[in-house]
């Protein structure tokens, strides 16, 4: 090992909690053992010293107690005293008969505390104690001498016992600090690598594998010590590879789901629009291969949204769920359904099949739609509307395909009884066509495009004569920068599905009144005007207080504003039409019913509502004179309209045969190409009067 090695293998056990508290409870254990065999060691090492001095004291006794010239002379005695206390650490010393008579003493010594009665007496032969804060070590030692007992006492110096005791204790004390600091150390060592070592290896091999579950067996130890952490290895290297095993199939599973939600409809479990595309490609390229046919059917539901609408989203849930079991059982092996979106569902099919075997594929599959069902005790009647398209296997790309199977599935929606109808190219040719002028429309306004063409009404007046203009029908008009006039026909529809209609109804209606305010400020007498409103812009609650503010930033007089709503509009909604009529009503301006005939008015309902004029569809006023039926209808709806006290306008009067019979029954207005077509503002002005002005105080 390195000194770097070694540096950081100290570190790490220097700071690994656990070798700390180890070897910090092996350092208190081997202190508090030291501890119990120092303090006897320390006791005897003092009382070993004191018992030395003891010896020495009793020595230097003896030898007295045995000079019977000293004893018996003081001076020699005193001599002998001296000389016993040079030699020796006596710091004073005594000699007394039995009766406590002093025989000879040295040294300023007061042993009048010193209990020795029993010394004296010979009930003891030597009596001793520790004195002065224990510097000093008093003796009283007993001899007998012939008959007579004499009692030695001496103060001996004692003041190295506590010194050397001292050091002896610091000796030890420092004996202990060094084995402690030798087990200890060794202590680590040996824990670090038998316990620490292996420890960290786990907890980095568990650290890695929580980090990184799904490769949990990258961590194992695969170390296997011959202890019971081998054994601890062994399970957790075990519990490792589980861990990643779980976690990949785990793994693999949600991948397997993710897979399977990315290409299904969560609703009905079957493939979405993706997986359709994907598998429709495959489908077209094997058939192609062998010289097979496919055919595309899309399917949607006729009123689903009203069904949403009516029980609420999760019995459309049971619909949609219901119509995807329908359609599974009406599918055979080679047949593959997926639900595109909404209510919109495709089958693929690829075969040896004709289209005549297609269209029976879509009968079978309608009248399996067909049947009721019930949902929530509700019984539903469903009915299926199907787009199939026979595509040339070759060369068409999936998503072409699809587009063609909508694009006939919208038209089966509106344009046919039929409730399958195959593709064919002219109908994408309208759709593009209906695309740009949707594209178009945007761009229309902004770039001044609209403007609005008049056509006037004129008065019937059963006795011949002019025909005055009453009123004039604003009739809008789009020049497009590249394809010319495009017919409001053509682009009003698709301005009120793409919602367009909104911004051009206000602009035509703000221009209808400025145009007045025009005729005005040139002096002319201003016809009324009838702005043609669609049902979208008649169902905007803005509009009362659009044609308000349209009358005022013009200036003119409610009167002279005409709104048309077509009959089948005030029909869909007769309440609300009611309400809206009336509030436009109580503005001051003109309202008449538009293509009166075609719509399937309520007779009741035409009552209720707050109406000027009925105007007679051109188609009933077309066939006038030819049909009998369209004459039967005429005549009917101007009676109605007389018995209602309306005005009735008959629209797209072409001849004079239709108007002799408009004027025979005094039908009291017309608008036709019999008496003008409809024809730019400028043009108007030359079959307007002019206002004469009246000069003031002419009245009088
Ligand atoms: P509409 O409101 O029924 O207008 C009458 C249509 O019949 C006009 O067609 C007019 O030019 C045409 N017409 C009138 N007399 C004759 C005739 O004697 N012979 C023939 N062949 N046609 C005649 P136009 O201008 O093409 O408008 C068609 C429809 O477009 C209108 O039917 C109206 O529903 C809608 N429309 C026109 N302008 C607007 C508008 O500004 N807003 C809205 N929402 N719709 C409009
Ligand atoms: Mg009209
Ligand atoms: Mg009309």
């Amino acid at each position: 090992m390195d000194s770097d090695a070694v540096r950081e293998t100290a570190l790490r056990v220097w700071n690994c909690r656990l070798c700390k508290s180890v070897a910090f409870s092996v350092f208190l254990l081997i202190l508090a053992i030291e501890s119990v065999i120092l303090i006897p060691s320390a006791y005897n090492f003092r009382s070993n010293a004191l018992q030395l001095l003891e010896q020495r004291a009793i020595t230097v006794m003896q030898s007295m107690a045995l000079s019977e010239e000293a004893l018996t002379r003081p001076r020699e005695l005193e001599q002998l005293l001296r000389k016993a206390q040079r030699d020796n650490p006596i710091l004073a010393l005594g000699i007394r008969r039995s009766d406590g008579a002093t025989l000879g003493a040295i040294g300023d010594a007061d042993f009048s505390d010193f209990a020795i009665d029993e010394v004296l007496r010979g009930q003891r032969d030597k009596v001793s104690r520790l004195t002065l804060g224990g510097t000093c070590y008093d003796l009283a030692w007993s001899v007998v001498r012939g008959s007579e007992r004499l009692v030695f006492l001496a103060r001996m110096d004692s003041s190295h016992v506590n010194t050397e005791l001292v050091a002896f204790v610091l000796r030890i004390a420092g004996l202990v600090a060094l084995i402690v600091a030798v087990v200890t150390t060794g202590t680590m060592v040996v824990l670090y690598r038998s316990v620490l070592s292996p420890i960290l290896k786990l907890r980095r091999s568990m650290l890695g594998a929580t980090a990184n579950p799904d490769h949990a067996d990258d961590y194992q130890v695969r170390e296997r010590p011959r202890d019971e952490l081998g054994e601890v290895f062994q399970a957790h290297d075990k519990m490792l590879m589980r861990v990643a095993e779980s976690k990949r199939a785990d793994r693999l599973r949600a991948e397997e789901r993710a897979r399977f939600l990315s290409r299904h409809d969560t609703l009905t479990g079957l493939p979405n629009r993706d997986f359709f595309l994907e598998h429709l490609r495959q489908t077209l390229s094997a058939a192609c291969q062998r010289g097979e046919n496919v055919h595309v059917l899309v399917l949607n539901l006729a009123d689903f949204s009203a069904i949403n609408d009516a029980l609420g989203q999760h019995a459309g849930d049971q619909v949609l769920i219901e119509v995807a079991r329908r359609l599974s059982h009406e599918i055979n092996a080679g047949q593959f359904i997926a639900r595109l979106g909404g209510d919109e569902f495709s089958i693929v099919s690829a075969g040896p099949f004709s289209p005549a075997q297609a269209a029976e594929h879509a009968e079978r599959i309608l009248s399996e739609i067909d049947r009721p069902l019930v949902i929530g005790g509700n019984e539903i009647h469903l009915r299926g509307r199907i787009g199939i398209t026979c595509p040339d296997t070759g060369c068409v790309e999936p998503e072409t395909i699809l587009h063609d199977a909508e694009v006939v599935l919208s038209r089966v929606r509106g344009d046919t009884g039929a409730r399958y109808q195959f593709f064919s190219p002219e109908m994408t040719q309208a759709a593009q066509r209906r695309q740009e002028i949707e594209h178009g429309l945007r761009l229309a306004l902004d770039r001044g495009e609209l403007q609005l063409f008049y056509q006037p009404k004129v008065t019937l007046d059963p006795g011949g004569g002019a025909r005055p203009i009453s009123s004039c029908e604003a009739l809008i008009r789009w020049k497009h920068p590249a394809r010319g006039w495009v017919s409001p026909g053509e682009f009003i529809p698709v301005a009120e599905s793409s919602g367009q209609i909104i911004a051009i109804g206000e602009w035509v209606l703000r221009e209808a009144c400025v145009q007045i305010r025009r005729w005005r400020d040139a002096g002319l007498i201003p016809p009324r005007v009838a702005v043609n409103v669609s049902t979208r812009q008649f169902r905007d609650p803005r509009l009362p207080e659009l044609a308000r503010r349209a009358l005022a930033e013009a200036g003119i007089d409610a009167g002279l504003l005409e709104i048309e709503i077509t009959e089948s509009a005030a029909m869909e909604d007769v309440a609300l039409t009611a309400t809206v009529l009336s509030t436009l009503r109580r503005l001051g301006v003109h309202l008449s019913i538009d293509d009166f005939g075609t719509g399937y008015s309520s007779l009741s309902y035409l009552r209720q509502l707050e109406i000027d004029a009925i105007k007679i569809d051109k188609s009933f006023v077309d066939d006038i004179g030819r049909d009998s039926n369209a004459d039967a209808i005429c005549d009917a709806i101007i009676r109605l309209g007389h018995s209602l006290g309306k005005r009735v306008v008959a629209e797209g009067v072409e001849t004079q045969r239709q108007l002799d019979f408009l004027l025979a029954r005094r039908c009291e207005e017309a608008q036709g190409f019999l008496f003008a077509k409809p024809m730019p503002a400028s043009e108007i002005a030359g079959k307007l009067g002019r206002s004469v002005e009246i000069p003031a105080g002419s009245e009088r």
